[in-house]
C-alpha cells in the first residue's frame, strides 16, 4: 500500500516489508517515509487543521458515522488485516474490527457534544457585571503514534477523537501493522473527509519520531506504546499536550474465597489472548496460600489445552508473537525463573515466533517476569498470606494499568480499589477487560491521560475563558 500525506496517496522506492508473523512471508509492503516527508505531512496537516476547525460539528459527525457504516460493510476484510498483520487468531481479529467500528462511532457522536460551561463571575468581588464562560476549542494538528498489537482500533482511539473534535491528525502507526491503519484512512477520505485533514506516514520510529514530536506545529501528542519509547518522546516533545497510553505487568489477585473455576478461567481469557501482547495482559498472579495448590491444578490443564498455531486456522487458540527476538526474549525469561527456583508447569518451549502459552509457579517478585512487562504467553504465579499483602505486591511495581481480584468479600474487593495504585481495577474479571467508552489510562509509569472517545476529546480540545466586561 501507498502513505497518505499532504492530501495524497504517495509511494517510495524504499519499502518495508509488511510480514505475516507466524511464517515469515511478505504480505504487502509499505513506503520508508523520510524526514522530508513528515515535514511535508506536517505542512499538509496545518492546511488539515484549518479547514477542520471551521467543519460544524454536524458535519463532522456526519463523516464519522458514515466512516463506521463503512468499516462494518468492511468488518470481514479489516479482521483478517489485522490477524494476517499482527499474529492473532481470526476471532480476535474479527472482534477488533468490529470494536474499531464502535470506536468511530462513539467518537462520531462526541462531535455533537463539544460543550463549554457559563462561570458565575458574581462569586468574585468586581465580578458581578461581567459575563463568563468557557469555549472549547481544537488543538490544531494531533499526532497519533501507535503501537503493533492493536493496530486498528488504537488508532482509531486517536483518529476518531482527533477529528470528532475538530483537529487534524497524523497517524504512525507502528512499522510491524501499518497495513489496518491505511485501510482506515481510505475509509475516512471515501466518508467524506478532507484529504488534507488526515495523514498516515509509514517509517521508522526511531528514524522519523524526532522530526514528527520535536516540531512546533504539532499541538498535541497521543502516543500508545512502550514505556521507554514514551519517556524519549516526552523529551522531544517540548511545550505540547501529550497523552501517554504505556506498558504494564498486571496483577490478578485470587482470594481464598473465589470460585477456582471462574478464576482459571479468567486466567487464560485475560493472560494469553493475542498471545500474552496485551498491554492489560494477566501477568503476576497472586493466590492466597490455603488455594495455591488447587488454583494451579485447575489453571494448568487449561492453559496446556490452548493449541497454538497459524492463526488464520480456525482451530488455533492462540497465534504467534509479533516478532522472534520477543518470542526469543519470553523464553529467556521464563529459563531465568526457572534457573531462580520457580516451577514451570507447562509451555515455555518455542518454535519461531510460536512459544507454548507458560505457567511458572513459585515465581518471586525479583525475577524479570514478575517485576517487568513480560508481554507474552506466560503466568508468573506467587503466593501471599492476607489482602494487605496482596495489595502490596499488587502496588510493588513502578506500573499501574490494570489489576484485578477475585473476592465475594465487599470489604476485600473495596480495600483493593482504594489501595491499588491503578487506572483499571477489576472485581470478579481478569486485568484484561476494557469497553471502548470507558476512561481508560494509566497511573505512575502506565502513563498520563485517559482515551475512552469521551475523555480523549477533552485532552484533543483547549480551553478558552471569554468575559463580557459592562453586562448588568
Ligand atoms: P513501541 O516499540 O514503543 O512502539 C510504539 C510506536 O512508537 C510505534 O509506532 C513505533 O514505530 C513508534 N516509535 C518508536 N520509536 C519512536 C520515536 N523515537 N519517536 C516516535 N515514535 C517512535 O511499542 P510496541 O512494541 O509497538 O507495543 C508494545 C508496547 O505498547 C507495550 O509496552 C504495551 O504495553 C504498550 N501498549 C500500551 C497500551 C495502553 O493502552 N496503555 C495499549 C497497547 C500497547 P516503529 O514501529 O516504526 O518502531
Amino acid at each position: 500500500m501507498q502513505m497518505f500525506l499532504d492530501g495524497e496517496w504517495v509511494d517510495r522506492p524504499a519499502k518495508i516489508d509488511v510480514k505475516n508473523p507466524f511464517d515469515g512471508s511478505v504480505i504487502d509492503t509499505v513506503p520508508k517515509a523520510s524526514k522530508a516527508d513528515v515535514e511535508r505531512a506536517i505542512t499538509g496537516a496545518v492546511r488539515g487543521a484549518e479547514i477542520m476547525r471551521r467543519l460544524p460539528g454536524h458535519e463532522r459527525y456526519k463523516i464519522l458515522h458514515r466512516a463506521s457504516e463503512l468499516m462494518q460493510a468492511q468488518l470481514e476484510d479489516l479482521g483478517r488485516t489485522i490477524s494476517s498483520e499482527e499474529g492473532k487468531i481470526l476471532g480476535e481479529g474479527m472482534f477488533e474490527a468490529s470494536r474499531s467500528k464502535e470506536t468511530i462511532e462513539l467518537s462520531a457522536e462526541e462531535a455533537k457534544r463539544i460543550m463549554g460551561e457559563v462561570l458565575p463571575l458574581d462569586g468574585a468581588p468586581g465580578g458581578a457585571d461581567r459575563f463568563g464562560f468557557t469555549l472549547r476549542v481544537p488543538c490544531g494538528v494531533v499526532a497519533a503514534i501507535t503501537p503493533f498489537n492493536f493496530p486498528l482500533n488504537l488508532v482509531c482511539h486517536k483518529v476518531g477523537p482527533a477529528l470528532a473534535a475538530g483537529n487534524s491528525v497524523i497517524i504512525k502507526p507502528a512499522s510491524d501493522t501499518p497495513l489496518s491503519a491505511l485501510k482506515l484512512v481510505k475509509i475516512l477520505l471515501e466518508a467524506g473527509l478532507p484529504p488534507e485533514a488526515i495523514a498516515c506516514i509509514t517509517g521508522s520510529g526511531g528514524e522519523v519520531g524526532d522530526t514528527l514530536c520535536a516540531d512546533a506545529r504539532i499541538r498535541k501528542i497521543s502516543f500508545t506504546g512502550s514505556r521507554e519509547i514514551g519517556e524519549h518522546i516526552c523529551r522531544v516533545a517540548g511545550l505540547k499536550k501529550v497523552t501517554m497510553e504505556l506498558g504494564s505487568n498486571s496483577p490478578l489477585i485470587v482470594m481464598p474465597d473465589a470460585n477456582l473455576d471462574k478464576v482459571a478461567d479468567a486466567t487464560v481469557a485475560t493472560g494469553f489472548s493475542n498471545a500474552g501482547q496485551v498491554c492489560i495482559s494477566a501477568q503476576r498472579v497472586v493466590v492466597m496460600e490455603p488455594v495455591y495448590h488447587e488454583f494451579l491444578e485447575r489453571l494448568t490443564p487449561r492453559v496446556k489445552a490452548l493449541k497454538t498455531g497459524n492463526q488464520l486456522d480456525s482451530a488455533t487458540k492462540m497465534g504467534p508473537m509479533i516478532r522472534e527476538s520477543d518470542a526469543v526474549r519470553v523464553t529467556q525469561w521464563i529459563d531465568e525463573a526457572v534457573s531462580g527456583g520457580a516451577k514451570l508447569l507447562t509451555g515455555g518451549q518455542r518454535s519461531g515466533t510460536l512459544v507454548e502459552p507458560a505457567v511458572v509457579a513459585d515465581v518471586n517478585p525479583a525475577m524479570k517476569i514478575s517485576c517487568d512487562e513480560l508481554f507474552g504467553p506466560a503466568v508468573a504465579i506467587q503466593k501471599a498470606k492476607t489482602i494487605d499483602d496482596a495489595i502490596a505486591v499488587a502496588n510493588d511495581t513502578r506500573y499501574g494499568l490494570s489489576a484485578a481480584i477475585f473476592t465475594e468479600n465487599l470489604n476485600w474487593a473495596l480495600k483493593f480499589a482504594r489501595h491499588v495504585d491503578s487506572g483499571n481495577i477489576h472485581v470478579n474479571w481478569g486485568p484484561q477487560w476494557r469497553a471502548d467508552l470507558m476512561p481508560y489510562g494509566g497511573l505512575k509509569d502506565s502513563g498520563m491521560g485517559k482515551e475512552g472517545p469521551r475523555y480523549a476529546v477533552k485532552e484533543m480540545t483547549e480551553t478558552k475563558m471569554v468575559v463580557i466586561h459592562g453586562v448588568s
